[in-house]
């Protein structure tokens, strides 16, 4: 068994290649919910729904978020009728928001529900919310806190972040589901995601951080760092807040006593003995991930790694 930590887009690139290297449900994917939101009286989860969409072959590939081909006639619907719409939801992502709303109101779990979508997307793999119970990323801009959608999808992340808080975190329980994954993980990979955004909401979960800790099993991260920032997204501007530079050392950094080892970019190289220094082994390679093949190589690249060091 395999336990990954994930956020959305970035971070199923990998998620991706893992499912496609592993045998059928031997895969766990604990994903973030702190970026979740209501809607139009709906409840969106939008990790959650891309990890589905990536492993259930129906993500829209170029956007990275969406169905493929869908449509947006509601959404044309709700602008009609006046609505914000700068969050853009199809009308087959829509049946899922739909759902899941619904579900909930009937008294079922986040984790239930969301094992149902992914069991009908033909999926083979056990997709796991964090928690719960709700945990929502707030960031500061000057002196304004904003909603996680607001800053990352209505201000386009333009905005310089000067705090993030994830309100409501240390109330909120791990699930069962996620504290077995993480138990009975024979690796686990803390993928490419979003430090910041994706990979510390989940670690702030009371108990997840301690789990992953504990654990004799071999535990990699997989940088979405190059030189001193990210492939894509404000993932290394605000590694400021984490007080550790933008580069895949300052992750090493930040994930200390967490981690036995990390996959860096080639380009990187020179950062392996500042690294190692650290007691992390380092495994430098083309971490860039365009292709399937890409997704493939770079998973069966970090397990054997991973395997290589406990
Ligand atoms: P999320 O945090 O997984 O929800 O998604 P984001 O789309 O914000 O991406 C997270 C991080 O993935 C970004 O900061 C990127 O730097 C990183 N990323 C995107 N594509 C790649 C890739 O091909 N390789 C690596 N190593 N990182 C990537």
């Amino acid at each position: 068994m395999i336990t990954a930590l994930c956020g959305g887009v970035g971070g199923s690139k990998l998620a991706l290649g893992l499912y496609r290297i592993l045998p059928p449900d031997s895969l766990h994917v604990i994903v973030n919910t702190a970026d979740d939101l209501e809607l139009w009286g709906l409840r969106i989860s939008p990790d959650l729904d891309t990890v589905a969409y990536t492993l259930g072959g129906i993500a829209q590939q170029e956007l990275g978020w969406g169905i493929e081909g869908d449509t947006f006639h509601a959404l044309r619907g709700l602008e009609t009728y006046g609505l914000d719409t700068w969050f853009r939801v199809g009308d087959r992502d829509l049946a899922t928001h739909i759902y899941r709303t619904d579900a909930l109101k009937r008294g079922e779990s986040l984790t239930s529900c969301t094992a149902h979508l992914a069991s009908r997307l033909g999926i083979r793999a056990d997709v796991l919310p964090m928690t719960d119970d709700a945990v929502a990323t707030r960031l500061l801009t000057g002196d304004r806190w904003l909603d996680f959608q607001e800053y990352f999808v209505r201000e386009r992340h333009a905005l310089s972040i000067d705090d993030v808080r994830y309100v409501g975190v240390e109330a909120a329980r791990p699930t069962d589901a996620v504290l077995e994954a993480i138990r009975s993980a024979e690796v686990i990979v803390l993928v490419n995601s979003n430090p910041v955004l994706s990979i510390l909401p989940i670690l702030s979960v009371p108990g997840i951080r301690e789990a992953i800790e504990g654990s004799p099993s071999p535990r990699v991260a997989v940088s979405p760092m190059i030189g001193a920032s990210s492939v894509t997204g404000p993932a290394g501007a605000l590694m400021r807040l984490t007080g550790h530079p933008p580069t895949s050392a300052g992750l090493a950094a930040l994930y200390r006593n967490l981690i036995d080892g990390i996959v860096l970019d080639s380009q990187d190289e020179r950062q392996r003995g500042e690294v190692e220094a650290m007691r992390i082994g380092v495994l430098a390679t083309n971490t860039i991930m365009r292709t399937d093949a890409d997704r493939d190589r770079v998973a069966a690249e970090t397990i054997r790694f991973a395997r290589s060091l406990r």
